[in-house]
């Protein structure tokens, strides 16, 4: 989606409902800073707020994702790429939370296991080798935690039976056993159990 188009459109149709920046942001319950974020490109609209700010522009989604107004006979064509689109975008987002995810749980483990080492190894005091040692198990299993926070919140996991893909709760995704990412777990809609994987999207 061009972000810079879209935001123009925002723009040309805001002054052309006679709104400011402050007025719009005003009845949408928002910053001006908001508003001019996404005039300039530099943000889009939230999914969340999109139909209302569509309602003040007298505009509808589609054409404020495609940035322009649409003549009925595009419209179709023009409502599939912009669905996927939108597709694409979720799916580098859970693409980018995945990446994450390793970034914050290598370093952790190693400095762990560092500090572990460092404990078992050296001349200290044993009140030292046991702070260090329980410090480093609960910096080890805090960031398992939020890690385990991120691959459930990102993307989907699927059925090995029905391909069902699903997001399992917290817990669900904690508890289960699990080889890398592939985990074992029941499925909600046919519920056998299988390795299931993790997936970036809904649909194929
Ligand atoms: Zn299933």
């Amino acid at each position: 989606m061009d972000q810079i188009k879209i935001g123009k459109f925002i723009a040309s149709c805001r002054k052309e409902q006679g709104m400011t920046q402050a007025v719009l942001a005003e009845r949408l319950g928002i910053s001006d800073r908001a508003v001019s974020k996404w005039e300039t490109g530099k943000s889009m609209p939230d999914s969340g707020i999109m139909l209302e700010l569509c309602d003040f522009l007298k505009i509808n989604v589609n054409e404020l994702l495609s940035g322009e107004r649409i003549m009925a006979e595009a419209y179709d064509k023009r409502a599939e790429e912009n669905l996927l689109a939108m597709r694409r975008e979720v799916e580098e987002k859970n693409r980018q939370m995945l990446g994450t995810e390793y970034w914050i749980v290598f370093p952790t483990v190693i400095s762990g296991l560092v500090m572990v080492f460092v404990a078992s190894f050296t001349e200290m005091p044993v009140w030292l080798r046991i702070v260090l040692i329980v410090f480093a198990f609960v910096m080890i299993f805090t960031v398992a935690f939020i890690a385990v926070g991120i691959v459930q919140k990102a993307g989907y996991y699927e059925c090995q039976h029905c391909h069902h893909r699903y997001v399992p709760t917290y817990w669900k995704t904690n508890l289960a056993m699990h080889i890398g990412r592939t985990r074992y777990m029941k499925c909600p809609k046919c519920g056998k159990k299988s390795w299931q994987k993790k997936v970036l999207t809904k649909e194929d």
